[in-house]
């Protein structure tokens, strides 16, 4: 059924076709639904040097094609159709868009006959609209984490975003306040990686303007304040074959061969894989962190994985599943998902092992383990990683690789530009 017609009958008066671009920003136009087959056809323009694209002003437009399958009518205003869309320019797929490099994965996953599915948990603040403190200045225990005080106290917020997951069939099953004051965290079924991915790109957008309309303000910073746990997004994957779990089988923790050699390659690629998974100058106060108001930072700072343990970098909870606990707020839903797929399946070709299972406290014990890496303690030593790493640059393709660390060797160079009052406080009288 065409666009222009399922408008008809569902009501909907404009399309917002979007792309998400390499720093993870969702760019939009709205379209007008008696438009709405042409811009399916043809694409919407976008001049990419405008958004967080490699390109020059005198780049031609890129061409945003909608996904029909993934139209969502936005719950909160069900006159407007939301599409995820895939960058074209010149006749041809814009290799370094992220949803163009994570299908890419996901095709390469399918000539193997391994489809990898995910269910992402994205922790953020709600905070005051001029981002400065937390919105609910009652929540101020040092244990906050499941209070239900304070989590019933937003509960207009949360609900209206829970209800939304419902009507559009995500399968929400539990929302919390996290570990921080003013932190919450939702979660919805697990769904193949590219499902996950648009819907966590929906998801931030959705929470952000849930937030705005009850007078706040919503943010998936890693960490926007020093002293409290920062915001994670966790990451359960699992990797089926014909219709069935291949991560399940029957060692100790109730997994396969298959899934042991997938986390040989997330283990391998840690440090290069978090130049996409903690992509922000910020990220690196959350993982690395000294201990936090409440008691512990739940975020790794070593490569380590174990049985249900969460300080280290990547968990076990169950049979079937691992859950990757580095990545960060600010991981682009696409490139999350890309980069996971990307390392996991080179784990896989060269059957990696993910070396020993470590069943201890990371942050008590951590630094006594021998020959335990760390992870990089910023974004420039994240980017050089990922630069040196040559799997994860031919899985995820060259262009996207060379366009991305330049884009974000930019930022970085802007950070570092930046005169902070610590160097100030700290040097002033040197
Ligand atoms: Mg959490």
């Amino acid at each position: 059924m065409k666009l222009s017609e399922i408008a008809r009958e569902r009501g909907i008066r404009f399309f917002l076709i979007a792309y998400t671009d390499l720093f993870g920003t969702l760019r939009a136009k709205l379209v007008p639904a008696r438009a709405i087959d042409v811009m399916a056809e043809d694409g919407a323009g976008f001049a990419g040097f405008a958004t967080w694209f490699d390109m020059t002003p005198a780049d031609p437009d890129v061409l945003a094609v909608p996904d029909s399958s993934t139209l969502i009518q936005l719950p909160w205003k069900p006159e407007v159709g939301w599409l995820a869309a895939d960058p074209w320019m010149n006749g041809a797929l814009v290799e370094q868009a992220p949803r163009n490099v994570l299908r890419r994965l996901v095709a390469a996953g399918e000539t193997q006959g391994l489809e990898m599915r995910t269910g992402v948990e994205p922790e953020f603040f709600i905070i005051t609209p001029d981002g400065q403190a937390i919105a609910d200045g009652a929540d101020t225990q040092a244990k906050p984490c499941y209070d239900q005080l304070t989590l019933m106290r937003r509960f207009d917020v949360i609900a209206a975003i829970s209800d939304a997951m419902e009507a559009l069939g995500w399968g929400p099953y539990q929302n919390d306040h996290e570990d921080a004051n003013g932190q919450y965290e939702m979660n919805w079924d697990y769904a193949p990686a590219l499902v996950t991915a648009d819907r966590h790109a929906f998801f931030k957008y959705m929470v952000r303007s849930i937030a705005e309309q009850h007078g706040m303000r919503a943010t998936f910073m890693p960490k926007p304040f020093s002293t409290l746990t920062g915001s994670g997004c966790h990451a359960h994957v699992s990797v089926w074959r014909g219709g069935q779990n291949a991560f399940k089988g029957d060692d100790e923790l109730g997994l396969s061969p298959l899934a042991h050699q997938f986390l040989g390659g997330v283990m391998a690629h840690a440090e290069a894989l978090c130049a996409l998974t903690n992509p922000a100058v910020n990220s690196y106060k959350r993982i690395n962190a000294p201990v936090t108001a409440s008691g512990a930072t739940w975020s790794p700072s070593t490569v380590s994985w174990g049985g249900n343990n969460r300080t280290h970098m990547v968990r076990v909870p169950g049979s079937g599943r691992i859950e990757y606990r580095l990545a960060d707020g600010a991981a682009n839903p696409y490139l999350l998902q890309a980069g996971l797929l990307a390392a996991g399946l080179d784990g896989v070709a060269h059957a990696r092992s993910a070396g020993p299972r470590l069943d201890l406290d990371m942050y008590v014990a951590g630094a006594a383990v021998e020959g335990a890496r760390s992870l990089p303690l910023n974004l420039l030593d994240a980017l050089r990683a990922f630069e040196a790493c040559a799997p994860l640059r031919a899985a995820l393709g060259e262009a996207f690789v060379s366009s991305y660390v330049k884009l974000k060797r930019q930022e970085w160079d802007s950070y570092m530009r930046h005169l902070t009052a610590w160097e100030r406080d700290a040097t002033l009288d040197c």
